[in-house]
């Protein structure tokens, strides 16, 4: 039996045949294979021999040259051919060899394997050309029996799909090292999963169709439930889906699956790939496929997959750390960066102007949780907590701003203050025990405010603090006008600290004779700010404002101490007998250490405590009697005097004023000012001097302006007078002069 290929002039005979098994798998496509000979026997017979035959499962398919320049067409034109036939010999002597040049350094076409066919020995190529064209097979056509073209073809064929599948796999892993690196850098579980399939559309060469699912939560029994997080191609419509009422029967089944047995499931119509996660966020993808993944695909998706989980760990871990960075761990709400970062984001919609933040504050949660403990504490934030979360029904954004204070953050129209008020009047039950709150709410409405999320947490806490300082349980609202007092209040007290610190303070001194005769007995200290640009402010502006702040009390102190050493100063300079009247205000007078602080500036300054008079205005004495009755005691047994400010500005009833050790009434401003013109005026005036009668208390009148108040205070019976009439507020050394000028007969002693 010969399969000897019988040659004659290049012909190519088949003697005697034994035909190969044929057995193909029909879904795979046919390999391609070009025959390039000027002879159209070598086509036909090498048709004949192997045009019914597969190799390696597959069939073959035929392209035909008869020229070099026809066949260089062909490769170009037709993608994946896998074997040229390539006669040596055509239309130049070397017209085969050129081509191979071409093939392999023109075309790049590296994968192609080349099986060289000369009928003349002489024209075999060279050797170095073998190894350098990476030819696959040289053959004298006399060699090519049937059967051995078979085999060689066979060779080239394994060869071709080796080289195929090593090239894919490189590919692959390239793909794979670069899209974990771009998976790492992800950040949040939607842009990971469609970053995942993306990259695995790309590993397959297919379009990103499919869906990402991830661990959501889990149920009553502690079973995972999975929701659809991302997805990309069609089927966006299916993302929060929860993964058993997916429509697509295919993709819901493979993906369970999947889930279920924590493996891969490759699938005809598509495949649904693991990914386990050491932090307990699995997740799963479905890709639709056309058809079933070659070999090398699959082993691709293993590497991948491993190599994806490891991002995914990462990706739990980040999602971990940004849920403590984002979430109220005891609360579970979002918390105040939450609450900053959804407003910014809000923020360039449209209808931001129409949005508003409530700040809700518990009344008094501090002292309950004092009183009750921190566990009791946190369990009423948390049944708090839950009513505002159903009442927000996910219409309005919940955070916990502060600890006792929770933040309402959406359209204003969904903001409804009356039905808080009431869902958190309802009483709450904590042990058993039945816990009534109340909280004081704070608006401001976008429109109102320039910026975003820190913005609008400043506007709604002013308003909330403003409803705090007038009455708890009520709503304070944010408007611009507020805001613009406010920034320059602040503005205005960072320019007092400064002052304060940097020793800008001064005190003027204003005179106060006793009626009728005008003499000086006394002078009232009187604290005077210039800022840095000259200019100045009076201490009617600046000093609610210390007081507010609280630095009144350093500044009080400072006032203190400085007019006891004038005091002391001007005692020793020939006015022994001169009083020193000191403002005390009441946030100073209530401070710690008030009766300490005293002592220590009476010792300090050596003064004569009985010549100093602290004033106190009225308002402020009729707060709080029994502080007041026993400050004023222990005050009055330093042996200092004490006056009432602002006199009959106030409510003081008689039997208040009797248990009050004071010394002196001062008749307020606003009545002297009117003594002469207004009937009701001067009743107050008179009724104020009677009073002070009446009590045995002396009696001033402030801002007397001229003689004929003066004469009027005098005939009512008024003791002292204070006023421009007699002098304004001026500094230490015009006092001086102004003392002596008043006494020319009595020289300085300094
Ligand atoms: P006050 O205690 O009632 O002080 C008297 C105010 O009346 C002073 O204003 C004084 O300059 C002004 N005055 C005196 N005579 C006349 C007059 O004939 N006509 C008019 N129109 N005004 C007159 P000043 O210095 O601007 O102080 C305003 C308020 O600021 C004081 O009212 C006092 O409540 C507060 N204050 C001033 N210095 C201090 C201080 O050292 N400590 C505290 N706590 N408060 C101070
Ligand atoms: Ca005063
Ligand atoms: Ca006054």
């Amino acid at each position: 039996m010969s399969d000897t290929l019988v040659l004659g002039n290049d012909d190519l005979i088949f003697q005697e045949e034994t035909p190969p098994e044929i057995s193909t798998d029909s879904s795979l496509p046919p390999w391609k294979v070009l025959i390039a000979d000027d002879d159209e026997t070598v086509h036909s017979s090498t048709l004949y021999a192997l045009g019914n035959v597969s190799v390696l499962d597959r069939q073959l398919k035929f392209f035909h040259a008869y020229s070099a320049s026809e066949a260089r067409e062909i490769l170009q034109s037709e993608p994946n051919i896998a074997v040229i036939l390539l006669d040596v010999v055509m239309e130049s002597d070397d017209a085969g060899l050129n081509l191979v040049h071409q093939i392999r350094n023109e075309l790049q076409l590296e994968e192609l394997r080349i099986i060289l066919r000369t009928g003349q020995p002489g024209y075999a190529p060279e050797i170095e050309v073998i190894r350098d064209y990476d030819i696959n097979d040289y053959k004298t056509k006399a060699e090519l029996t049937r059967t051995k073209l078979f085999t060689t073809l066979t060779a080239a064929l394994r060869s071709y799909m080796q080289i195929r599948t090593i090239n894919a796999n490189r590919q692959g892993l390239d793909l794979i090292v670069h899209s974990s690196a771009e998976l790492i850098a992800t950040q949040g579980i939607k842009d990971f999963a469609q970053g995942v399939i993306t990259q695995i559309a790309a590993l397959l060469g297919l379009d990103a169709d499919g869906v990402v699912c991830a661990r959501s939560s889990e149920d009553d029994a502690g079973h995972p439930c999975y929701t659809v997080v991302a997805a990309a191609g069609p089927n966006l419509d299916s993302v929060n889906q929860a993964v058993e009422s997916l429509a697509d029967d295919a993709m819901r089944n493979a993906l369970l699956e999947s889930l279920r047995t924590h493996n891969n499931n490759f699938q005809n119509h598509g495949i649904a790939l693991y990914f386990p996660c050491k932090t307990g966020r699995d997740m799963c993808v479905y890709l639709r496929t056309p058809c079933l993944p070659s070999k090398t695909h699959r082993g691709l998706l293993a590497v991948f997959c491993s190599n994806i989980s490891v991002c995914l760990d990462n990706l739990s871990l980040f999602t971990n750390l940004k849920s403590q960075a984002y979430f109220d761990q005891l609360l579970m709400l979002p918390n105040r960066n939450h609450l900053i970062e959804e407003v910014d984001n809000a923020s360039t919609n449209d209808n931001f102007n129409q949005m508003a933040m409530l700040l809700i504050d518990i009344d008094h949660f501090a002292e309950l949780n004092h009183a009750l403990g921190h566990q009791y504490g946190d369990l009423l934030l948390k049944q708090i907590a839950e009513r505002l979360r159903k009442h927000c029904n996910n219409q309005l954004f919940l955070a916990r701003n502060t600890g006792d204070c929770f933040a309402l953050f959406g359209t204003s129209q969904v903001i409804n203050t009356k039905a808080l008020v009431k869902l958190l009047a309802d009483p709450f039950s904590i042990h058993g025990n039945e816990q009534v709150i109340s909280a004081t709410f704070g608006l401001a409405q976008m429109s109102e405010i320039d910026g975003g999320g820190q913005e609008a947490i400043k506007a709604a806490s002013t308003a909330l603090n403003q409803a705090k300082q007038t009455q708890r349980g009520q709503i304070g609202v944010y408007t611009r006008e507020v805001g613009t007092q406010i920034q320059s209040r602040v503005k205005l007290l960072q320019k007092l600290r400064a002052s304060f610190e940097h020793e800008r303070l001064f005190l003027h001194y204003q005179p106060q004779v006793s009626l009728p005769d005008g003499k000086p007995i006394g002078c009232e200290a009187l604290i005077r700010w210039r800022d840095d640009d000259g200019r100045y402010i009076p201490p009617d502006v600046f000093i609610p404002l210390a007081e507010r702040s609280g630095i009144i009390t350093p500044i009080g102190e400072w006032v203190m101490r400085t007019a006891f050493f004038q005091a002391k100063q001007l005692h020793a300079m020939g006015f022994p007998q001169l009083r020193m009247a000191v403002n005390v205000s009441m946030i100073q007078f209530r401070s710690e250490g008030f009766l300490a602080m005293l002592d220590q500036a009476l010792a300090d300054s050596g003064v004569d405590p009985t010549l100093i008079e602290l004033e106190i205005t009225e308002s402020v004495a009729m707060l709080e009697a029994d502080y007041m009755l026993q400050m004023l005691e222990q005050i009055k047994a330093r042996g200092l005097q004490v006056a009432i400010d602002d006199f009959g500005t106030g409510f003081s009833s008689l039997s208040y004023l009797q248990r009050l050790k004071i010394d002196r009434l001062k008749i307020d401003r606003s009545f002297v000012d009117q003594i002469c013109h207004s009937e009701d005026a001067k009743s107050i005036a008179e009724m104020v001097i009677e009073l002070g009668k009446s009590l045995h208390l002396n009696v001033i009148a402030e801002g007397v302006e001229d003689l004929q108040q003066a004469e009027r205070l005098s005939q009512l019976g008024c003791h002292e007078a204070q006023g421009f009439v007699y002098a304004k507020p001026m500094e230490a050394t015009a006092l001086v002069k102004w003392l002596l000028n008043q006494q020319p007969q009595r020289p300085s002693t300094e």
